[in-house]
């Protein structure tokens, strides 16, 4: 146990989407007057799992990690775990059921609480679940202001929720409605961020165009032009952005507003019409594909990325060729492909699947390695070129690189001075990795 005076440290393991990254950082920022981040569970004396049910594999690493961690807890009993995130907020009390050794639970509404409910953990004695839902109390999008300092890009949420209802998907179940925050608030915090040396700024939500501030109304496009105006920004970025709603007005948007990046983040899912439907992803192939050809044509050094799910109920081999084909016309930078698989309570958990599992099996590694090819390509025609990047930090593997991004979203690592963390800075690019690219500071 650590007392106050001596800071301990603590060690959050961020499973899942972009909006659990950002609830991580929350997290931190919550503790920072007590606990220091650690490099690894192993120096930790606090663990906590922020959790995601997106995905049925997510769940199980979870437990899985809970595990590994137990040993560990064993030797030293005063270490403290705790889980969040949403499997938490869908699984309460179970989860210390399941898994004795954790000694809080707290839902994806209850982050700001951490330090009281860490508090009631140390002097009660007991184990603590605080979950509450959107029925227990008014929701609200407001997020609490998070102290501390802040990095050169940071994630700033404008709404949470969804109300898509993709046949799918556990995120209207478990992260509630959609609500949108207040477009001042929001105003507030970016310029807030910038003052404390932000230059990036990714906009955040499960659908972002369909923001609507909850005063006038107004929509996404004027948010972005208003954030997009705020004196010391560099860059704009946001996800996610759901094909049906993504309109010519916010591609004119992003052709004209100086800080909005030529990189987009643009789920497709499937690449077939029979599959889309079954998904209720409310699009067909041809008219994402417009909407990809309208960007760019308005846009042409834009970049795309993209999620796709393999072996939906009923997709067929002539179903998925189509998604191949679609990945071949798009030539995506990236993408985020995952098996199927049902989640409790979703409308594609119950549907029928004649296709067999065994015939499903080869079809991700067929697309990765679709994907994986243009994915080099790409990084091979940037060999040569001099770009601008962000630079956001250290490479976390190769210690002594900084790491770097372009607007098209292209990582560069390269050597420097540790000064340039949060400058924008120009590179040549020497050398394409599979993840990454290498690039030297012209002398
Ligand atoms: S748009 Fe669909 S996939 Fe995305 S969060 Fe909403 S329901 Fe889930």
């Amino acid at each position: 146990m650590h007392g106050m005076s001596d800071l301990g440290k603590v060690y959050v393991r961020t499973f899942g989407c972009q909006m659990n990254v950002y609830d991580t950082e929350k997290i931190y920022a919550f503790l920072q007057d007590r606990y220091v981040p650690a490099a690894s569970e192993e120096e930790a004396d606090l663990i906590i799992l922020n959790t995601c049910s997106i995905r049925e594999k997510a769940e199980q690493k979870v437990y899985s990690l809970l595990g590994r961690i137990k040993p560990l807890k064993e030797t030293n009993p005063g270490i403290l775990v705790g889980v969040g995130g949403c499997v938490a907020q869908q699984e309460g009390e179970k989860i210390m059921k399941r898994s004795p050794l954790v000694d809080l639970v707290f839902g994806t509404h209850n982050l700001d609480e951490l330090p009281a409910l860490l508090d009631e953990r140390i002097h009660s004695g007991k184990k603590v679940c605080r979950v509450i839902g959107d029925s227990d109390s008014v929701p609200t999008a407001e997020a609490p202001r998070v102290p501390g300092r802040a990095g050169p890009a940071s994630l700033l949420t404008i709404m949470k929720g969804c109300d898509n209802w993709c046949s799918y998907c556990v995120v209207p179940l478990v992260r509630g409605r959609e609500i949108s925050r207040p477009a001042g608030r929001i105003l507030d915090e970016a310029s807030d961020l910038i003052q404390r040396g932000v230059r990036e700024l990714t906009l955040l939500g499960q659908n972002v165009n369909s923001y609507r501030d909850p005063g006038s109304g107004s929509g996404f496009v004027e948010l972005l032009r208003k954030i997009d105006a705020l004196p010391g920004l560099k860059r704009l970025r946001f996800v996610t952005s759901h094909p049906k709603d993504f309109s010519r007005e916010l591609a004119c948007a992003m052709a004209e507003l100086p800080r909005v990046c030529e990189h987009i983040h643009l789920p497709v899912q499937a690449g077939s019409d029979t599959v889309l439907t079954a998904m209720r992803r409310g699009y067909s192939a041809s008219r994402y594909l417009e909407k990809v050809r309208l960007l760019r044509s308005l846009i042409p050094e834009v970049e795309f990325t993209t999620d796709i799910i393999v072996g939906f109920p009923g997709e067929t081999r002539q179903d998925f060729q189509r998604t191949l084909e679609l990945i071949r016309e798009v030539r995506y930078q990236n993408a985020f492909s995952f098996r199927f698989s049902p989640r409790p309570g979703t409308a594609a958990s119950e549907m029928d699947d004649p296709v067999k599992d065994s015939e499903k099996k080869s079809w991700l590694p067929e697309l990765q390695a679709v994907q994986n090819l243009i994915t080099a390509e790409k990084h091979q025609d940037m060999v040569g070129r001099v770009v601008e990047i962000l630079v956001e930090g250290f490479d976390r593997k190769r210690s002594g690189l900084l790491e770097g991004r372009t607007r098209t979203n292209y990582i560069v690592h390269f050597q420097g001075d540790p000064s340039l963390v949060g400058q924008i800075v120009t590179v040549r690019v020497t050398r394409s990795r599979s993840i990454h690219l290498e690039g030297e500071m012209p002398v």
